[in-house]
């Protein structure tokens, strides 16, 4: 810590030049120094720069652009043009644009600035309303913003900067075609902030369509970063035991705040379930949750009263919540970067955390490609013929629904032959959930069952041009469930 303040003197928030309310805010947060992307980001972002900002979720990635652009409002304090918004932000997933919104609203609280969020699968109506007037920031998941546009319910014409969040996740889940036509409602002549985790081929083509020429370059390397400072290990169990040794850790009473991960939605209920069946109070997220159930689960999880949230990838993607204690990982993921991610939700802000992934015989190969792109080997720990286990999945109670089974994608992993279980021998027995449906979903596999290209954004289907209600999971009627919030 010391030898960074050392290094790199000029990290202090005060030193940047923000303006006052937004430097008491950040101290109200308690933030005194930058991370490196708000370091690198916000001096350029202030002096009015395009920004191609390479960085993922937990790196303080929303400040960078917030703090900026809230500085140059408050600067230039000239009323939201009516039906528009001065800021556009897109962001992929409704989780995602509501804590965005959040940010900007806590950010910029002693500035007076107003604040939209809009997203699908709820009521056009009261997003319209909040918009009428005009605000300076709106937040928008991308298809339901199009809606509003092509309903000409509201224009981008009063646009000065506009942000686009996450677009490697925008393009996964089929978004890119509704950004270009959004990009053609927005004035030409705009500042614009691009961020992605990675930078596919056609991200950066996108990223040279959006940008101004000769945009500030910043690319934090969380990956190993984010990979170092979390304390990782790998059990290796059979497929129908993990339900026992989820529940052995929460025995630990350091497993305070946790988040299982799932490949499925359906496997996501069964294991919240499961713990609830042993007494842990857990709650599931997943894109068939409507987003009142969501947003009570994310609530319940935040404020201490359930201990385990169990989400799919596509659901967990940008929650963001301080103190997650530990990450388990109850299948591997089938694509190595969600293992980044997955393990990211702890360890945020520069704190420490653990993680412990399950890893049954015929999930070996997906181990090898994960240690391959995190450049690592992660400690594991044998646990397959543990007896101890053996008698605790026996003694557990009848799972409802059949705890084991593989359904899409779950207990069945990877999209390439798996072959034998690696070097040690270890007997085979009966019962293991294993191999054979590896045939449907391909490689994708129960990614794929939650969030992967055609099916985005729990269970919403891509966007297909115009058209509403395309998102089934909304619709209830809960609170903050209107779609948008402003803080007016
Ligand atoms: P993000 O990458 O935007 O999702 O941010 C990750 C987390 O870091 C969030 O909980 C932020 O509130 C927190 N955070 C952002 N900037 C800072 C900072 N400079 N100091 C401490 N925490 C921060």
């Amino acid at each position: 810590m010391s030898h960074t303040r050392k290094t790199e003197r000029l990290t202090q928030f005060t030193d940047l030049g923000l303006a006052k309310p937004l430097l008491k805010a950040l101290a109200d947060e308690g933030y005194t120094q930058p991370t490196p992307i708000q370091a690198q980001a916000i001096p350029g972002v202030m002096a009015g720069k395009d920004l191609l900002g390479i960085a993922q979720t937990g790196t303080g990635k929303t400040a960078a652009f917030a703090l900026p652009i809230l500085h140059r409002l408050a600067d230039d304090r000239r009323p939201a043009p009516r039906r528009s918004a001065r800021v556009l932000v897109l962001a992929p997933t409704r989780e995602l644009a509501t804590q965005i919104g959040e940010s900007f609203k806590a950010y910029g609280k002693h500035m007076g600035v107003s604040v939209a969020v809009i997203f699908g699968g709820v009521k056009h109506g009261p997003q319209m309303r909040a918009l009428a007037g005009g605000v300076d920031v709106l937040v928008a998941t991308p298809g339901r913003l199009l809606d509003h546009l092509s309903e000409k319910s509201m224009t981008l014409e009063g646009v000065e900067i506009f942000v686009l969040d996450e677009a490697d996740q925008m393009l996964d889940m089929g978004f890119i075609v509704p950004i270009r036509r959004i990009v053609r409602y927005v004035p030409k002549a705009r500042q614009n902030l691009f961020f992605s985790a990675t930078m596919p081929k056609e991200i950066e083509t996108l990223a040279g369509e959006i940008l101004n020429p000769n945009p500030l370059k910043v690319s934090v390397t969380p990956q190993a970063t984010t990979v170092e400072r979390i304390n990782q290990r790998v059990l290796f169990v059979e497929q129908q035991r993990k339900r026992a040794l989820l529940a052995e850790l929460f025995d630990d009473a350091s497993f305070k705040r946790v988040i299982v991960f799932t490949r499925t939605k359906r496997g996501a209920d069964r294991v919240a379930r499961g713990l609830e069946q042993v007494g842990v109070d857990a709650a599931a997220i997943h894109g068939d949750k409507s987003q009142g159930q969501r947003e009570r689960a994310l609530a319940a999880f935040k404020a201490g009263e359930v201990r385990a949230l169990v989400a799919t990838d596509i659901a967990a993607r940008g929650i963001d919540i301080d103190a997650v204690s530990h990450v388990v990982q109850f299948e591997l993921p089938n694509v190595p970067e969600a293992y980044v991610h997955r393990i990211g939700r702890t360890a945020r802000a520069g704190a420490d955390g653990s993680a412990v992934a399950f890893c049954a015989d015929d999930e070996r190969g997906l181990l090898k490609d994960i240690e391959k792109v995190t450049r690592q080997r992660i400690p594991s720990f044998d646990r397959r013929n543990d007896r101890q286990l053996g008698a605790a999945t026996a003694a557990l109670p009848e799972p409802a629904g059949k705890a084991e089974r593989p359904e899409r994608g779950q207990g069945r992993p990877q999209g390439r032959p798996q072959g034998k279980a690696e070097g040690k021998s270890q007997p085979h027995r009966g019962g293991h959930a294993p191999k054979r449906n590896r045939s449907h979903a391909g490689g994708g596999g129960g990614q794929r069952a939650e969030g992967a290209p055609p099916r985005p954004a729990g269970g919403k289907p891509a966007f297909k041009g115009a058209g509403r209600n395309r998102n089934r999971s909304g619709g209830d009627r809960s609170s903050g469930a209107s779609g948008v919030w402003s803080n007016r």
